[in-house]
């Protein structure tokens, strides 16, 4: 009978993982900027492209450090996220619109992304790799820092944007307007009485 397999093993299927994985999205990413109306958030995708070639070559460093030869296997959870993420681009969204959906579809990529990292990290640190545990912590740096450029873009404008053409009656007014409040009060109060009826 084969031996069962140790965290080593299961260490380099999560790495084989990763590996398939970045390269999907060194895919995606350029039809993502190709997609974008804010030149800021085209600029975002590209820099963060060319921050995942680096990625991909600190994961083949990684294989050789731990004498493995350079392998994926495919990552079915990032081609879930990429596949949702190309069912928006095809969306007649209006241009701002399109964008936080853009945002909203790489954000999953990058969480996905420092859920991975974050455990080949701490894996390789319980057993002792630490330096292919350093390279792993810099590209998880990476993913949360391009996951914070993301959520700087959405917040400074382009959500506030897109909300604007959803509500133009409302001028940019956020949630805590007076106004808002009032109707979001007026809609709880009438859903709870519909549910008292239903007693
Ligand atoms: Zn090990
Ligand atoms: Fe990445
Ligand atoms: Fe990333």
């Amino acid at each position: 009978m084969a031996r069962a397999g140790t965290l080593h093993d299961a260490f380099l299927d999560e790495l084989r993982d990763a590996y398939d994985a970045e390269r999907q999205i060194l895919k995606a990413l350029p039809k993502m900027a190709k997609a974008s109306g804010s030149p800021a958030l085209r600029a975002a995708f590209e820099a963060h492209l060319a921050e995942t070639r680096t990625q991909v070559e600190r994961l083949e460093q990684v294989f050789g450090r731990l004498e493995e030869r350079v392998r994926g296997k495919h990552c079915d959870g990032v081609a879930g996220i990429i596949e949702e993420g190309k069912s928006v681009m095809q969306e007649d969204f209006d241009e701002e619109t399109m964008d936080a959906c853009l945002i909203a579809a790489a954000q999953r990529v990058e969480h996905y992304e420092m859920a991975a990292y974050g455990t080949l990290a701490a894996w390789a640190k319980a057993m002792g790799h630490t330096e292919v545990a350093s390279l792993l912590e810099q590209t998880l740096n990476e993913e949360k820092a391009a996951d914070e450029k993301l959520t700087s873009l959405a917040e400074g404008g382009i959500n506030r944007g897109a909300a604007a053409s959803a509500h133009p009656e409302k001028n940019g007014a956020d949630e805590d307007a007076p106004e808002a409040l009032t109707s979001a009060r007026k809609a709880r109060s009438a859903a709870g009485k519909k549910a008292l009826r239903k007693k």
